[in-house]
């Protein structure tokens, strides 16, 4: 596999749609906002282990757009590498992530995983807060200490609203991005979706 080629086709393409979008850090800003505010109310994760990155409850599903930002964050810490692929497709094979559709049928289903981004224990999520899907970072908290599942819920709200913020502009960058790369979903499991980002930007 070419690194170096995808690498450079990752970040030509999010150039190309930078034009028309609001950048990663900002659209996700209200997000960040809302869960640094509960977090100096001491409603944060340090006591938990995770419950919510893994096949538990876990089962993000990023859109294109989100998809390609997280790969270029990967691309830029330089984990963009085998071990990374390898990661991909264990977590794909652990949790049967490629059938997640209908045989037959465009019918998706959503599938329960643990994260491949997810450090088990208080290491948590190896993703930072500007590249993250916009569900990871609505999913907090409702008290402190929490240890437990059932003690957390998303912020749908607030996901609502950003969502209609940056709505016009993210439906045509997805809508390129689809076109663009051929891909056939509007959103898919993290492990699948950079599994064929990857896969095509080594084409182009
Ligand atoms: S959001 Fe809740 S379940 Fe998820 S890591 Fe934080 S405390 Fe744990
Ligand atoms: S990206 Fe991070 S927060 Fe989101 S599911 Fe994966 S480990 Fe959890």
């Amino acid at each position: 596999m070419n690194f170096e080629k995808i690498s450079a086709n990752t970040l030509n393409l999010l150039t190309k749609v930078k034009n028309n979008l609001e950048n990663s850090r900002n659209r996700r800003q209200i997000l960040i906002d809302s869960m640094a505010k509960k977090e100096n109310k001491g409603m944060d994760c340090k006591s938990c282990i995770g419950h919510c990155c893994t096949f538990e409850h876990n089962s993000m599903m990023p859109t294109a757009i989100e998809a390609l930002e997280l790969l270029g964050y990967l691309v830029k810490e330089k984990r963009l590498d085998q071990e990374l692929i390898n990661s991909l497709n264990n977590n794909k094979n652990s949790y049967r992530l490629d059938k997640d559709y209908v045989h037959g049928t465009n019918k998706q289903i959503r599938k329960f995983y643990t994260c491949p981004f997810f450090n088990s224990g208080s290491l948590g999520c190896s993703i930072s807060r500007g590249a993250k899907p916009y569900g990871c970072l609505a999913f907090n908290p409702n008290e402190a200490l929490v240890k437990k599942p059932g003690h957390c819920s998303s912020q749908k709200r607030l996901l609502e609203k950003r969502d209609q913020l940056f709505f016009e502009q993210e439906e045509q960058v997805n809508n390129y991005l689809t076109k663009e790369l051929g891909i056939f979903w509007q959103k898919r499991n993290i492990s699948m979706a950079l599994l064929d980002l990857i896969n095509l930007l080594g084409k182009n």
